[in-house]
């Protein structure tokens, strides 16, 4: 008898324990996209401002990235 109720009781357990791990799935799985950037939107940072920007968004100067012509232009000109 004593058993049974062990089995029982272990059963229940992994119930539990599935039914927490499945919520847990769930609510990662809704949480990420409103994380991740625009679908293979690469995001680069101003190299004046220091701004992320959408590399669409940004100019491009060599391997450098500036959140508009004004900060690449400002960057550029000596001080
Ligand atoms: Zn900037």
């Amino acid at each position: 008898m004593g058993r049974i109720l062990f089995f029982v009781v272990l059963g229940v357990g992994l119930y539990v324990a599935f039914r927490i791990w499945r919520v847990r799935q769930r609510r990662d799985a809704a949480a990420r996209p409103e994380r991740m950037p625009v679908e293979g939107e690469a995001i680069v940072r101003c190299g004046h401002c220091g701004l992320n920007v959408p590399r669409s968004e940004a100019v491009a100067d060599g391997e450098r990235w500036y959140c508009s012509e004004d900060h690449r232009r400002l960057e550029r000109s000596p001080r």
